[in-house]
């Protein structure tokens, strides 16, 4: 049963502008509405301040609207939905991504896609989606339910896909990456989905924390690279300048 719009809470953990620092929209003057709570638990996280879904302050939706409003400034390219993890909070991404677009905005959804059939539900309200892959050595879930979020990650997928929304995939490595999982789950998403309908596929290096070597990172590239030759790395970079 979806909520109506009034009796949705949205768990906010901050709004901000800020520069696109990673992915394949870096660069970009990009607001972020960066939800509270995430059910995974990677031990690479620099978000930890919103993982707990207390750690937000509660707002009615029409509050959250006009924060927005009164603090969008001119010449946005995106609004982001970050967090945390934003499915957390599908029915408040819904309604807040509706405004955004009838502002003329483009949205965006950073995921890690634990829950596609709360993915499906909001893709219609999202232009650009990053679907992002866990590896096991991110410890974002235990060894038991590992496979199941790869599957609800492959269909998120391919549901933005089919739905024609600007689609691409980040996946985050360390030093302690096995080469031969990511090849494996490099397979499994070509087979799923054909290269030439993704934007981008970004490998991004973990930043301070058991950093990949470069022979590592050029492991991680090659097994790309047969499927889909536009790969790129890309470090976060909105950390090179001290941005957020
Ligand atoms: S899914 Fe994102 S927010 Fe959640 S623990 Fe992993 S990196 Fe942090």
């Amino acid at each position: 049963m979806r909520l109506a719009a009034t009796e949705i809470k949205v768990n906010l953990s901050e709004i901000f502008t800020s520069i696109e620092g990673e992915g394949i929209l870096f660069g970009t003057k990009t607001m972020f509405v960066r939800l509270a709570g995430c059910p995974l638990k990677c031990h690479w996280c620099d978000t930890t301040y919103a993982l707990s879904f207390d750690s937000g302050t509660q707002y009615g939706l029409d509050e959250v609207k006009a924060m927005i409003s009164t603090s969008l400034l001119p010449n946005t390219y995106k609004v982001n939905f970050t967090g945390g993890e934003p499915l957390v909070q599908h029915e408040a991404v819904i309604e807040i991504a509706r405004f955004i677009q009838e502002k003329g905005i483009r949205t965006y959804i950073e995921s890690a896609c634990f829950d596609s059939s709360r993915f499906a539900k909001v893709l219609p309200y999202i232009d650009i989606c990053k679907i992002e892959f866990k590896m096991k050595d991110s410890g974002a879930v235990d060894g038991r339910h590992y496979d199941n979020l790869v599957r609800n990650e492959l269909e998120c997928l391919e549901a933005s896909i089919k739905a024609k929304k600007v689609t691409y995939i980040k996946v985050v490595v360390t030093n302690s990456t096995d080469p031969e999982e990511f090849a494996g789950l490099v397979a499994r998403i070509f087979k799923t989905v054909q290269g030439s309908k993704l934007a981008g596929f970004i490998i991004q290096p973990s930043h301070n924390v058991d950093e990949p070597s470069l022979e590592r990172l050029f492991s991680f590239y090659d097994a790309v690279y047969p499927f889909y030759p536009e790969v790129r790395i890309v470090p976060q970079m909105h950390k090179m300048i001290g941005a957020r």
